[in-house]
């Protein structure tokens, strides 16, 4: 396998770069830069070089080389890692002699790749390290560091072994039984497939949560012009990002930042205000406006207390549908501050009070949606699953034991029972990765960072 040359730290001026090679060659091709014979790199221990320009001689700069030998290193190959000076040009002279003497640059993830294809990894554990290179909160990065340690395949094992356990059974009752399975016997292995799909569904249910802690909460700030929907956007960012004005209108466009609301990553989006409007731009805002409220985890709907409500409101709020929301009473500095929640069929109590120019009630505002979130909150002590791939092998895995548990009860053979029974192990397989095709790796890896 050709050997692998990338920068692994990002980009720009540094203190310190590192170099990375992965390969066969990898020993070779750094003897070529460092003027030592022979050259001495005790595997695993860092060592002090001078780096020079093969050619000339020019000495590039001293840099700490520490060489892994294959197979105990990251990717299970020979791997060079140079901590050189975070210098672009000196960067970029190593790696330019590294791809003379017969390197290749890295594609993302390569260096991962490698780890799994030399058996270092299964795949749920090479997601977890792009997840926590990715991730934004420490309960994200928690959740990835528990699958990078395994235990999402560890927490599929015991699926994956009733699973086998049913097959074997139903396997042996083909070969050596002529008759169907007794009812008895058919009874128990339906109760075991009960038993899987249970499993596969509380697994699968941590999504929700998994899903919040990767990727962010949605939440999209919607409500009438003028009601103060971008102060509280700014009030939650602690700064001033959205244009406020008195002159209804003003937000035309949808604005998302990403902020951490008590530990929760969320994605909080300011829209434009909703109402009948000839301007062409406005328009197109509003109807982005509406998406967003359709696409949120969250609506926050404003509402200004110091004035009544109207039918448009009670519209507006209905079109979160079926997406949590709360309702946010702004303006409580001014006298009169009265909100109008009966209108929207609350209770005062249920509608938060607050004043986005004073900063009062924002405290309380983020414990509301920390609260709507609290899945998320207390799941973090829990294994969750995060990533949207597993979710979907789950819940396709499921499927086909509720297939399978369903033919048993019309007392199929068991020959059709058994098909449905290999492809929800051959799902589950395909979450760590035995099974999975080549088109569906490079797709996983094209999702990773150059240098990983
Ligand atoms: P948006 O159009 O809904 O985004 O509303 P803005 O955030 O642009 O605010 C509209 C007007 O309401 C501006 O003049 C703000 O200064 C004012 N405003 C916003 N929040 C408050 C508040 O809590 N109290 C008071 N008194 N005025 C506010």
């Amino acid at each position: 396998m050709s050997t692998i040359v990338a920068l692994s730290t990002p980009p720009g001026r540094s203190a310190i770069a590192v170099v990375r090679l992965t390969g066969s060659d990898s020993l070779s091709l750094i003897g070529n830069l460092i003027p030592e014979t022979p050259l001495a790199l005790p595997s695993r221990q860092p060592t002090v070089k001078t780096i020079q320009d093969p050619e000339t001689g020019e000495v590039i700069d001293r840099a700490v080389v520490t060489y892994m030998q294959a197979p105990n290193s990251f990717t299970g190959e020979d791997v060079i890692e140079i901590s050189c000076h975070g210098s672009p040009v000196v960067v970029r002279r190593i790696i330019d002699f590294t791809l003379k003497s017969g390197a290749r640059m890295a594609g993302p993830g390569e260096f991962t790749l490698r780890a799994l294809a030399n058996g270092k990894l299964d795949l749920s554990q090479a997601e977890a390290i792009r997840d926590l290179i990715d991730a934004q909160t420490e309960a994200a990065a928690r959740q990835a560091v528990r699958q990078l340690n395994g235990e999402l395949s560890l927490s599929l094992q015991p699926m994956k072994h009733a699973l086998i356990e049913v097959i074997v059974r139903l396997e042996s009752a083909v070969e050596f039984v002529e008759d169907d399975l007794p009812a008895v016997q058919s009874e128990q292995v339906a109760s075991r497939l009960r038993e899987i799909i249970s499993d596969l569904v509380s697994l699968a249910s941590t999504y929700d949560a998994g899903h919040w802690l990767r990727d962010g909460i949605s939440i999209t700030i919607a409500g009438r012009p003028n009601v103060g929907k971008s102060s509280v956007f700014n009030g939650l960012l602690k700064r001033e990002r959205a244009i406020v004005t008195e002159i209804p209108g003003t937000t035309r466009d949808t604005l998302t930042e990403t902020i951490n609301i008590g530990g929760l990553p969320v994605l909080l989006t300011d829209t434009a205000g909703i109402r009948g409007t000839p301007d062409a731009v406005e328009s197109l805002g509003i109807d982005r406006a509406q998406r967003a409220i359709a696409d949120a985890d969250l609506v926050m709907y404003v509402i200004d207390g110091t004035v009544e409500l109207d039918d448009e409101d009670t519209r507006l709020l209905s079109q979160a549908g079926d997406s949590r929301y709360l309702v946010v009473a702004n303006k409580c500095d001014l006298p009169s501050f009265k909100p109008d929640c009966e209108k929207l069929g609350l209770l005062e109590a249920e509608c938060i009070s607050i004043s986005a120019l004073r900063g009062d009630g924002m405290d309380q505002l983020c414990e509301s949606i920390v609260g709507q979130f609290a899945g998320a909150r207390e799941g973090s002590d829990a294994f969750l699953v995060t990533d949207a791939r597993h979710f979907d092998l789950l819940n396709k895995s499921c499927e086909q034991v509720e297939s399978a548990l369903q033919l048993i009860e019309d007392r199929a053979s068991e020959e059709l029972i058994l098909v449905g029974l290999h492809n929800a192990l051959a799902l589950l397989g395909s979450i760590t990765v035995e099974t999975t095709s080549e088109d569906i790796l490079s797709g996983i890896f094209a999702t990773f960072c150059i240098g990983k």
